[in-house]
């Protein structure tokens, strides 16, 4: 905030008599505000205004979906047939709002919210209520005890309560050695999804019909589930089984006028409890509906996923024969299945023919309406060998169709892909018997219960899992691959130290140890490393020799196919165009993968290739034994002959042996059908289940006694917890509905009070530490007493006169070294991401102080250098008229010149702000034309000219990434970097994003 004049502070920090001495003429003081720790940049000299910017992206291409133009609804779905209160007008009614029932008072619902959360031990809560450790007495008198407190909690219904659950016994047992019947935890399906619905914190987040959006251009987009055509399809199409085998026909057939459907979505995931107390194993089945968003389902502090049921852990055979095993497997997944057909007896066809879907059920919506639903098992989230369980297929195969597994690793056209699984199939040729067909297709004999299920098309329920497939799938073989890569090639000790010399961004820490050093990488690691791969295999492959060339750009290619694939898979929301480019990408993969082929053999082909270099080995020894009588040269020849025969005969053994078929390769081919049908894949991931998990199960695991049932201990320590965390979101949902109602006038724009101003900036200092303490800087010789370095002083000096100059502004050192300053050690941005929607950067300088016990942050920045002039091309090709800079130092400049705007009253005087960056410069390796097989844009120091350059902050756009070509243990001087456009979403589709045939015709014109 800038000092108006005549509202002006005088400061007395300043000793004005040195300066008098020294100018002849009254200082300029500086109000207090100059020097506040958070500053909005008001800067006039910035090059472009923000306006101008946002031309500027405007029209430039990008692969990014445009927003929706127009959106389709299905006629007559999810409509009302009654009105009734919502939740809390029952209540109100029901004289039951009371926000703290069952509890006394504020502070006894507050005590008992935080003991519970906290999961505070049962004879601690004793304790501090039977003896007096400074509670309200009146808690302590109303809760006698621990007892007392949990009977009062379980007394809350804000969960589905303790009566949702049951406890069911199976009349089957493991085995003789495991005579006790079979017992499980479930709750009742429908009673979960009309819980859902019903609940005023989901009220935003709640959808009851499919649509069709598109866009500008009329293209279909596809994000939330129900915008998908599998949902749409739903309400009109049923399946009909006609009498002809090998036939599913599609009837067209809707729903009745104004039913909604509701997705039921399931996850399932064994997880291990711990190791120590016994092999404590849990099983749990999680479940959600389609019609709760994807942001209230992914995010476990909204409580959308609901713990459905904790299935029996199958017991283990070892170390008996093989025959008592198999059966026994037989035996437990026969287990399973009856287990199961407990759960999801809801969805079961009963005996009614008419009835299409699950049991239909009226009921009451957040919104106050009541409907006619209809639940439909839509999805299944779990990982492979779940699924291969589940669907009974045999491991190695798809589980969406029916691609033979000596063909998983082509990528044919779409016409001559195969067929989709049709379990309605496999259901009759096992009803007949015809095991020999069932074989053929990879198919298990034996029952199914997803068979029964009404109106499901089975093969539909597995989903693209990003965790499984991706992260600790497809990116972490590449991974393996790339290593093997560059050891054969010497390069590997390069690539790690680049690697370690990976600059933090934004939230992403440096890289602490080399790949290979870490012995188990998880799903969100690989994540991470993702965002700098590309550019870290680049600079360790620069500079091949000619023989290198070829491999080493495939090899790039590659890995930049699969990378880009994996972004777009990371979309919230697609339409054909972005469909088309992540189809693009991976068929490029497919196109370069045979680079990596020699690694992809396995043990066996390895050690049959050991053996026959062995015998090799023995024939050339025999050949040099015969000839040893022959001269020196003569047996030379035969050696290196030998040699060349010996390495090619392995390379092309080895790559025999080898294939890409494997399963994960393949499922990514199912990717795009996969949006197309249920909407962008990141609400697919089963990374969802790890919170369930850790919220659902395992905290309730920890604070039982690990014994005897701890299933229900685990149940009722989150019933608990749930009861709280559910209140409150409904009562934040609840409050925000009544201000809205209060408040109905919207507030006019441009308001009285000078708050929105401050918080619209897009620019913001900020200075956590340095303002404070007797170092504080105050004017720019202070500033210049942070630098330790000589030379770095006088070229800060020189730069800064440089600036001024430039804005004509002609000033002694003197008078500069005199001039009010203020350091800061931040700077905070407001972007937008991908999707338009508002993000904040936190840019960090820290001078010459270190940065969390590391050493100085000085991150690389963003900066407008050119603005968009009608009909002139911005300069610097893929950076748009953008270069990014390392900032060095940060600070804010007042200056006394003739021609300042501000009126200064006190010192009669007229000066300027400045908001300055001291940066170190850069500029585009050819002309910033991306490489040809990384596409990444290269980036140098100068050779001539300056080095360094203070700059006007608000020409600052946001953070930037670059990866340095010399690893810092090299104590070389780096010279070139590559811009990391990979490092997140906004940043590939921002600034990089060029038409990919003006791009294949630069690289053709360089052939
Ligand atoms: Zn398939």
């Amino acid at each position: 905030m800038q000092p108006k004049p005549g509202s002006e502070r005088t400061s007395s920090f300043t000793s004005p008599g040195v300066y008098n001495a020294l100018q002849g003429e009254p200082l300029t003081p500086a109000a207090d505000s100059f020097f506040d720790n958070h500053n909005a940049v008001d800067d006039p000299n910035a090059l472009p205004s923000s306006a101008e910017i946002e031309n500027i992206s405007e029209s430039q291409v990008s692969n990014t979906v445009t927003a929706p133009m127009t959106t389709e609804t299905f006629p007559a779905a999810g409509m009302a047939v009654a009105y009734a209160a919502t939740l809390d007008e029952q209540m109100m009614q029901e004289g039951l709002n009371d926000p703290y029932y069952p509890f006394g008072s504020e502070e006894e619902y507050n005590f008992a919210e935080l003991v519970t959360l906290k999961g505070i031990p049962a004879n601690v809560i004793d304790t501090m209520l039977k003896s007096n450790c400074g509670l309200d007495k009146g808690i302590c008198a109303s809760l006698k005890s621990n007892y007392h407190l949990r009977q009062k909690i379980d007394r809350m219904e804000d969960g589905l309560g303790h009566r949702s659950w049951k406890k069911s016994t199976l009349p089957m047992t493991w085995n003789e050695q495991h005579p006790d019947r079979i017992v499980f935890w479930h709750r009742d399906l429908t009673a979960c999804a009309k819980w859902i619905l019903r609940q005023p914190a989901y009220r935003e987040h709640l959808v009851y019909g499919p649509v069709r959006s598109f866009n500008t251009e009329g293209k279909r987009i596809y994000d939330e589930m129900h915008t998908g055509d599998w949902w749409w399809d739903t309400q009109v199409l049923r399946h009909i089984q006609v009498p002809r085998p090998q036939l599913t026909v599609r009837v067209k057939s809707s729903l009745p006028v104004g039913d909604t459907v509701v997705p039921i979505i399931f996850m399932s995931d064994a997880t291990h409890l711990t190791n120590f107390c016994g092999d404590k194993k849990a099983w749990p089945v999680y479940m959600t509906i389609g019609n709760l968003s994807a942001k209230a389902r992914m995010q476990h502090t909204m409580h959308g996923v609901l713990l459905l049921a904790l299935l029996p852990i199958p017991v283990k055979m070892r170390e008996v024969p093989a025959k008592i095993r198999n059966a026994q497997r037989e035996h437990n997944r026969s287990v399973v299945q009856n287990v199961l057909k407990h759960v999801m007896q809801d969805l079961l066809a009963s005996g009614s023919k008419e009835q299409r879907h699950g049991q239909d059920f009226y009921t009451f919506c957040a919104d106050g309406q009541v409907r006619h639903c209809h639940p439909i098992l839509a999805a299944w989230m779990a990982d492979y060998p779940e699924h291969c369980n589940l669907h009974n297929i045999k491991s190695g195969v798809c589980y969406w169709c029916e691609c033979p597994q000596k063909e998983m690793g082509d990528m044919p056209r779409v016409e001559d892909r195969y067929p989709p699984r049709d379990h309605t199939l496999y259901r009759r040729l096992w009803e007949h018997g015809d095991v020999t067909e069932l074989k053929g297709r990879s198919v298990n004999s034996g029952g199914n219960v997803l068979w029964y299920l009404k109106g499901v098309t089975i093969g539909d329920l597995p989903k693209p899992d990003l965790l499984h497939t991706m992260q600790i799938g497809m990116l972490k073989h590449l991974l393996g691959w790339l290593q093997c890569f560059l050891k054969q090639h010497k390069r590997l000790e390069l690539f790690n130290n680049i690697w370690l010399s990976v600059p933090a961004y934004l939230d992403m820490s440096r890289p602490k140890c080399a790949y290979e050093e870490v012995s188990q990488w998880n799903g969100g690691e690989i994540k991470t490393m993702t965002r700098y791969l590309l550019g870290v295999t680049r600079n360790a492959l620069r500079n091949p020799t000619a023989g290198e060339r070829a491999a080493f750009e495939s090899a790039l290619e590659c890995t930049r196919a699969l990378v880009e694939f994996y972004m777009y898979c990371q979309y919230n929301s697609h339409d054909e165009d972005t469909l088309n480019l992540m189809e693009d990408a991976l068929r490029h993969f497919h196109d370069t993968k045979d680079v990596f082929l020699q690694f992809r053999a396995g043990k066996r082909i390895a050690a049959e290739a050991r053996e026959r270099r062995t015998e090799l080995c023995k024939e050339r020894d025999a050949e040099m034994k015969a000839n040893f009588m022959k001269s020196a040269a003569y047996r030379q020849r035969i050696q290196d002959t030998w040699k060349v025969t010996i390495e090619t005969e392995m390379a092309e053994y080895i790559e025999e042996g080898a294939d890409f078929n494997f399963p994960k390769i393949h499922l990514m081919l199912h990717f795009r059908e996969q949006i197309q049908q249920f909407g962008s894949m990141r609400q697919w991931s089963t990374e969802i289940g790890e919170s369930s998990h850790k919220y659902q199960i395992k905290d309730g695991f920890n604070s039982s006694n690990k014994t005897g049932d701890y299933y229900s201990q685990m149940i009722n320590f989150y019933l608990r917890c749930d009861a709280f965390s559910v209140r409150r979101a409904n009562r934040e949902a609840l409050s925000k509905v009544k201000k809205a109602s209060e408040s109905p006038v919207a507030v006019p724009v441009g308001g009285t009070t000078s708050g929105p101003a401050e918080r619209n900036c897009r620019l913001k200092f900020i200075s956590p530490q340095l303002q404070k303490g007797r170092q504080r800087v105050r004017d720019f010789q202070g500033l210049l007493g942070t630098i330790t370095n000589e030379a770095t002083r006088e070229r800060l000096k020189n730069a800064t006169l440089r600036f001024l100059g430039s804005r004509g502004i002609r000033i002694e050192l003197e008078e500069l070294q005199r001039c009010t300053a203020a350091i800061y050690h931040g700077l905070e941005v407001k972007t937008s991401n991908m999707h338009g929607e508002e993000a904040s950067q936190r840019l960090r300088c820290t001078g010459e102080k270190g940065w969390y016990s590391g050493g100085a942050r000085h991150d690389w920045i963003w900066v407008q250098i050119a603005k968009k002039r009608d009909g002139q091309d911005l300069p610097y090709k893929a950076l748009q008229g953008r270069l990014p800079y390392r900032m060095l130092n940060l600070f804010k400049l007042l200056v006394k010149h003739p021609r300042a705007r501000e009126w200064c009253t006190s010192g009669d005087s007229l000066r300027e702000t400045f908001w300055l960056a001291y940066v170190e410069l850069t500029k585009p390796a050819n002309g910033g034309m991306p490489e040809k097989a990384s596409r990444l844009v290269r980036v140098v120091k100068p050779t001539t000219g300056a080095v360094d350059a203070v700059i006007s902050a608000g020409n600052i756009l946001g953070a930037a990434h670059l990866i340095p070509e010399e690893p810092d243990c090299s104590r070389s001087e780096n010279k070139g970097w590559i811009v990391n456009s990979h490092i997140d979403l906004a940043t590939w589709n921002d600034i990089y994003y060029m038409y990919e045939d003006e791009l294949e015709a630069i690289v053709r014109n360089e052939k």
